[in-house]
């Protein structure tokens, strides 16, 4: 393939990307964003194999095939409610390909670059391999603490600011020997990517379950930049566009996560958030009063405005295909139904839109939280299914609370809030919520599935 048709491809593939996130960025052209991203990296893969710069097809050829059977295994076989997980174990493999192609880059003597070039070269590969060793590492914890392997409060270490700062400060001395002298530059390389190891294990452990959201999306960013770093060592113009559109936007995603949880971005990167500031956590105490599916139709018979708020136990049930056909039941009957989402509920960015998606939810009744909290005190019937976290009005009332100034989904305001999970198990973040003892709540006990399940049979007598 001719350079300038392989520069073609490169861009054709960019616009792709671009097209690709900004389909992504909406419910309704998700798919098509989808498309595009298949297609673009079906294009930067062929013109990649067939610029030239690629000889041994016969390994590539193994390569692909092994890579591809094991991520179409994957992608198949993985329940929508270890997605976050698999999400974070690929975020880590990225990490661990920046930091394999950086040491493939030093240990190739081939190369004929010398004088200001060389520097350059030089310092690309060390830059690399520490993004991307703080980002396999950190990935590698993240993935422990979604899937429960690793215990999700903070791990403070006394002084941690200054033992970052110290590393901080070895790995750019580190840095200077191996500039200075790349000829034996192994050593400094080698004690640099076991600091960035231990620098990406600390940072994630020092942050607590509630502020996992902001994690998972700074991986995700720091995923593009090692990808990005990787395009310098390897001269790839694609990688680098593609390396920096992940990490920008994933840089975005991190504000806005932080935004919706009422966090500094600073702060969440030093860590130690997500658990109690200083006082005493307040015990929920009060009446728990349980409600049966039969009462719960009667009193949905009776609403006119019915609003649903999934959680990360919807996803765990399975239940948004069941919750879809209570809606279209209710819609067929007069009610007016919508759903509001809160911008961390489940456990990835997008969750819940996901799992509606999925069961066919019209668009236009699903809201954002800032969209639908103001409505609340107008909505007759408030359901809340496999919610916890997100709906605990401790974050706006409690200042000792691990989620203290997180925005909520108010639906304690409406007449009655039915709640539906199988215990008063707290959520994600480990606190107690006062919803579950509000005197206008009715805890529908039992998996969310059974449960709607036995409330679609209710209404349709
Ligand atoms: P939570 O984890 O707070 O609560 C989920 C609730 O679902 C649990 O209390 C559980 O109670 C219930 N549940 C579990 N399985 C079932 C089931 N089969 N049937 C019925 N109920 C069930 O989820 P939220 O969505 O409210 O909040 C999300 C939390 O996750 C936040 O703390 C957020 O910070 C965090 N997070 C979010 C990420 C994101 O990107 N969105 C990433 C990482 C963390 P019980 O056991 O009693 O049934």
């Amino acid at each position: 393939m001719s350079h300038g048709l392989v520069t073609m491809a490169y861009i054709a593939a960019s616009i792709l990307f671009i097209l690709s996130l900004s389909g992504l960025s909406r419910q309704d052209s998700s798919r098509r964003g989808n498309y595009f991203g298949m297609t673009g990296m079906a294009i930067a893969i062929v013109a990649t194999i067939f610029s030239g710069q690629v000889n041994a097809y016969v390994g590539l050829l193994i390569a692909l095939s092994i890579g591809g059977f094991i991520g179409a295994r994957a992608a198949a076989k993985v329940e929508m409610t270890q997605m976050p997980e698999l999400v974070a174990l690929m975020h880590s493999l990225v990490g661990m390909a920046a930091v394999l192609v950086g040491y493939a880059n030093f240990l190739d003597h081939s190369s004929s670059l010398s004088g200001a070039e060389k520097t350059i070269h030089e310092v690309e590969i060390y830059i690399g391999i520490f993004i991307g060793a703080v980002t396999f590492s950190g990935s590698v914890i993240a993935f422990g603490k979604l899937c429960g392997r690793i215990n999700g409060k903070p791990v403070l270490l006394p002084a941690r600011h200054w033992l970052n700062l110290a590393l901080l400060v070895i790995t750019v001395v580190l840095g200077n020997v191996f500039i200075a002298d790349s000829a034996s530059g192994l050593l400094p390389l080698l004690v640099m990517t076991a600091i960035a190891l231990v620098f990406g294990v600390h940072m994630v452990l020092a942050i607590g379950g509630a502020d996992m959201p902001v994690v998972v999306s700074m991986l995700n960013s720091y995923s593009g930049w090692a990808a990005a770093a990787t395009g310098f060592m390897l001269s790839n113009d694609l990688l680098i566009v593609t390396g920096a559109l992940v990490g920008s936007s994933g840089a975005i995603l991190s504000y806005i996560m932080c935004r919706a949880m009422n966090r500094h971005f600073l702060s969440v990167i030093a860590g130690g958030f997500g658990t109690a500031s200083g006082g005493e956590v307040a015990e929920v105490e009060g009446e728990v009063i349980p409600i049966e599916a039969e009462e719960t139709a009667q009193l949905l018979h009776d609403s006119k405005n019915i609003v649903i708020i999934p959680g990360y136990g919807m996803a765990v049930a399975q239940a948004q295909h069941t919750v879809y056909e209570i809606t279209k039941l209710l819609i067929s009957k007069g009610k007016k139904v919508r759903f509001a989402i809160h911008p961390v509920a489940g456990r990835m960015p997008g969750h819940m839109n996901v799992l509606l998606a999925e069961a066919k939810v019209p668009y236009d009744i699903v809201f954002e939280m800032d969209e639908i909290n103001e409505d609340f005190p107008d909505v007759d019937v408030a359901i809340v299914i496999g919610a916890n976290d997100i709906v605990n009005p401790s974050a706006l009332d409690d200042p000792n609370s691990p989620i203290a100034g997180m925005p909520v989904l108010e639906c304690w305001k409406a007449q009655t809030t039915i709640v539906l999970k199988r215990s008063m198990a707290s959520g994600y973040a480990g606190v107690g919520n006062p919803l579950f003892v509000h005197e206008n709540t009715r805890m529908l006990f039992g998996d969310a599935n059974d449960r709607l399940q036995a409330l679609l049979k209710a209404l349709q007598n």
